[in-house]
């Protein structure tokens, strides 16, 4: 079984949620774009391109190539034009003919980039942009995942950066954030182990926020890491076994793309509805 770190992340939040999101037919009938993922996935996109020199060369890298990039990337045509279907599905799902909608998060996915291009080392060529990597965990269970960046430094150590384009964490310390974090660490294991080489630091980039948040991966953390991932997963082989993926409802139901089909989750959304509505204090 392969598994990918955000599927951890949806497991530990609610196994009901992760079960949902592995039935390819219930994927394709409840879940739906939106406008953030467009604009997450367009601005991944064009920034991948943007550091492949086989696609743009480093001379080419102006804040103009970018922007066409991301139009490209977003309208499913030039370099991206075999996600022309893809693409035409997602901003149907997430703007329908709301023209001005979309221009509005377009323009947004522009602002981004152009802070982007203001602040980061553009020349930068990256060891890989946006591919998948694989690890065996356990028996049966090979962690995957797509890692946005990771740069090789001079002192041979690799960094592996994962693009956001939400809004940051309330918290920002890095050892409370190292000490919570699963999904950089799986990130950071992958890239440890399939280039045999140190990874000094990862972290979330927050594009909008011009804001990098990480910390430095020692071996000992990486090790403690890959025995909580290895646990995690094992526990999902059982579920799978068990056929026991209980609802959680939690605070992210409201979001959740299967909500239709889940009671527990119409129940908790109803009540927390109810008890926001009840508290609602109108100033007239
Ligand atoms: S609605 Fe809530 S409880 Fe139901 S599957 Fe989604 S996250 Fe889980």
């Amino acid at each position: 079984m392969k598994i990918f770190p955000t599927q951890i992340e949806t497991y530990l939040n609610c196994p009901r949620k992760y079960h949902f999101g592995r039935d390819p037919e219930l994927r394709k009938k409840y879940f739906k774009s939106s406008p953030h993922l467009v604009l997450g996935n367009a601005v991944h996109d064009a920034l991948q391109y943007f550091f492949d020199i086989t696609k743009v060369k480093i001379p080419d890298r102006t804040y103009e190539t970018l922007c066409n990039l991301l139009r490209d990337a977003w309208g499913g045509r030039g370099l991206f034009a075999r996600n022309s279907w893809k693409q035409k599905r997602a901003r149907e799902e997430a703007f329908g003919d709301d023209r001005e909608t979309e221009k509005a998060w377009g323009q947004k996915g522009l602002n981004i980039l152009y802070r982007f291009f203001n602040t980061q080392d553009i020349s930068a060529v990256p060891l890989t942009a946006e591919q998948f990597h694989e690890l065996r965990l356990t028996d049966g269970v090979i962690l995957g995942g797509k890692v946005d960046r990771i740069d090789r430094l001079e002192d041979g150590s690799l960094v592996v950066i994962d693009y956001k384009t939400g809004k940051p964490p309330r918290q920002k310390d890095q050892e409370e954030i190292a000490e919570k974090d699963l999904q950089l660490a799986a990130y950071a294991l992958l890239v440890a182990r399939k280039f045999r080489g140190k990874v000094s630091r990862c972290s979330y980039l927050y594009l909008n926020d011009e804001l990098e948040v990480g910390y430095e991966p020692d071996d000992d953390l990486l090790s403690r890491k890959e025995a909580q991932l290895t646990e995690i997963c094992t526990r999902i082989v059982k579920a799978w076994d068990d056929d026991d993926f209980p609802a959680t409802p939690n605070p992210l139901c409201g979001w959740c793309d299967f909500r239709e089909i889940c009671s527990e989750g119409q129940e908790y959304q109803k009540q927390r509805d109810a008890a926001v509505g009840a508290q609602s204090d109108l100033p007239f």
